[in-house]
């Protein structure tokens, strides 16, 4: 029998807990029923402004009925490529109700990163800001499977104009419709059609999983149901709580652990467009959440703001990290300056819907004490973790293999990739590509990456995606990308190439070639130009070696 089976992680739990109460199948459920309940109540502040639950679903009802009228259908996909703002939420329910499922896309994708998403997900709908559209969407969107075109502007809806995050001035198209008119100009009841079930999917959210090109998870109605209650039940969130959304929507943990579980639970949630200290700070202040969650480098920014003071986090219930690697110091450094607060750790991938493990109310995690790494959390009840060696069998605890998670958080397998699914999740099961060890109690400890994911201020750069744009200069004959350690990002982004014979290029102007090709995060900080790169007898780069050479 597994010794895993036992599940030693229950002990920190209580009872009740254990138990589990059922959960809706949709967090569209939960909403219908909290905007029915509460119509008045705020489902979103946005700077000065927002929407209750009422407006939400009366535009969410709208904007539902204007896609359907377009031909969007059951299961068609939206492709939302948009910052933190009130419309983001509004294209989410709208699709959601109209049958379909939302496309979340990073604004900061360029052209060839779109193009991929949307033309893979084959999005029939999209909305992205009115500059987005007409700096580049629209000539991508041509040429892709998008039918029906929308803009929003992050200026809507708020009347302050935060010159820190928000840009003046509208710029609205001819051949896109404005989001919130088309929503006003559709009002009525929403589409004839059922409400999601547990297993239709919700999501399709990409990700560079365990290997090559970004492929789209899966996340089911059920999937996100399941994380966004649970974090509300075991936070035990007030009804009247405020939850900030410090992390992006477009990510799954902004989207699920915040978002989701926000309209689960008819409460709060708060968008101040994307992260900035200063205007995070003051949102803080002004809206006095009572939970949020985000990557350790947010922390660390907010931390290094002089006017930071306890008084500004005294609102929180619980603050959580997640997504990427905390280092014990920052708990300690957030618990000195915020006034006592505990900065617990989570973790989780795209693929289990944010976290599939988290430290439990009223516990600490340990720090393990020959690695110095903090413990992730422990698995909750219903969900299984197990950590197996390179041929697929389990590993006793304490011994570091491959992390795999079963549990109804895990998605059912990628858009259109039988293959990839098998392998990734066999009959059910996750196998997460990363490395990690589990002590005697159930604490979960993620010590590496067996992927070579790079990981910058939190966002994930696959090291690929980097080299084929390299590739792609005339003057590069061989390209490999490694992370390396940084104090601010966690880890950048440095390149090393070897140059075609006769040819010539300096690396700044290689990093401005990739700046303009790659999304801010993407593109390598660092360039080394070497005669030959270190090799396999096959002919493979070896990555991991100039990874220890500049580490
Ligand atoms: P994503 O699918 O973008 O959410 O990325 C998931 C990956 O982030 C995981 O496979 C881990 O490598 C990393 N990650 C997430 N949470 C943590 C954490 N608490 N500690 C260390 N790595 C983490």
């Amino acid at each position: 029998m597994s010794r895993y089976a036992d599940q030693p992680w229950l002990q920190f739990f209580t009872e009740e807990q254990r138990a589990e109460t059922p959960y809706p199948p949709s967090v569209l459920h939960g909403f219908l029923a909290a905007a029915q309940a509460r119509p008045e109540h705020r489902a979103l502040a946005y700077f000065d402004g927002g929407l209750t639950y009422g407006e939400l679903d009366a535009l969410s009802d709208g904007l539902a009925r204007h896609l359907a009228a377009r031909g969007f259908a059951p299961g068609d996909r939206l492709a939302v490529m948009l910052q933190n703002v009130p419309q983001f939420v509004v294209a989410l329910l709208a699709a959601w109700k109209a049958g379909g499922a939302v496309v979340p896309v990073n604004p900061m994708y360029r052209r060839q990163e779109l193009a991929h998403v949307l033309t893979d997900a084959d999005a029939a709908a999209l909305v992205c800001s009115e500059r987005a559209w007409q700096d580049y969407v629209r000539a991508t969107a041509a040429s892709s499977p998008v039918r029906i075109a929308l803009t929003a502007c992050e200026l809507d809806l708020q009347t302050r104009d935060d010159p820190r995050v928000l840009t003046p001035g509208r710029l609205p198209a001819d051949d896109a419709q404005d989001l919130l008119a088309a929503a006003r100009a559709a009002a009525g009841p929403r589409p004839d059609v059922p409400l999601p079930a547990a297993g239709d999917t919700a999501l399709v959210s990409y990700t560079s999983g365990t290997s090559g090109r970004p492929k789209g998870a899966l996340n089911t109605h059920g999937n996100i149901s399941y994380n966004a209650h649970r974090q509300v039940r075991i936070h035990e969130l007030p009804p009247d709580a405020v939850i900030f959304a410090l992390a992006p929507l477009f990510h799954i943990t902004g989207m699920v652990c915040q978002l989701s579980a926000a309209l689960a639970g008819g409460h709060t949630a708060a968008l101040a467009y994307r992260f900035e200290p200063g205007v995070v700070l003051d949102a803080f202040r002004e809206h006095r959440p009572a939970y949020t969650v985000g990557p350790a480098t947010a922390f660390m920014a907010l931390l290094a703001r002089p006017d930071a003071t306890a008084e500004d986090f005294a609102s929180f219930k619980l603050i959580s990290s997640g997504g990427a690697p905390l280092p014990p110091a920052v708990v300690e450094s957030f618990r000195a300056r915020s006034g006592g607060l505990y900065l617990a750790n989570g973790y989780g991938l795209t693929e289990c819907t944010a976290p599939c493990a988290s430290v439990p109310p009223g516990y600490e995690a340990p720090v393990d004490p020959v690695s110095g790494t903090l413990a992730v959390g422990v698995p909750g009840p219903g969900t299984m973790v197990r950590i197996l060696d390179d041929d697929g069998a389990e590993l006793p605890f304490g011994e570091a293999g491959e992390i795999a998670v079963s549990g109804p958080m895990v998605v059912p397998g990628y858009w259109r990739q039988p293959a990839e699914s098998d392998a990734a999740i066999p009959g059910g099961e996750l196998h997460t590509g990363d490395i990690g060890f589990m002590d005697t109690d159930g604490w979960l400890y993620v010590v590496d990456r067996k992927k070579d994911m790079i990981s910058a201020s939190g966002f994930k750069v696959w090291p690929r995606e980097v080299e084929d744009v390299l590739y792609t200069h005339p003057a590069v004959r061989e390209a490999a990308v490694v992370g390396v350690p940084d104090a601010y990002r966690g880890e950048s982004v440095k390149a090393y190439v070897s140059l075609r014979p006769g040819a010539a290029a300096e690396p700044g102007e290689l990093i401005a070639y990739c700046k303009e090709r790659l999304a801010a995060y993407k593109y390598p900080r660092q360039v080394e130009v070497l005669a030959e790169l270190p090799k396999t007898a096959t002919g493979k780069i070896l990555r991991r070696e100039l990874k220890a050479a500049a580490g």
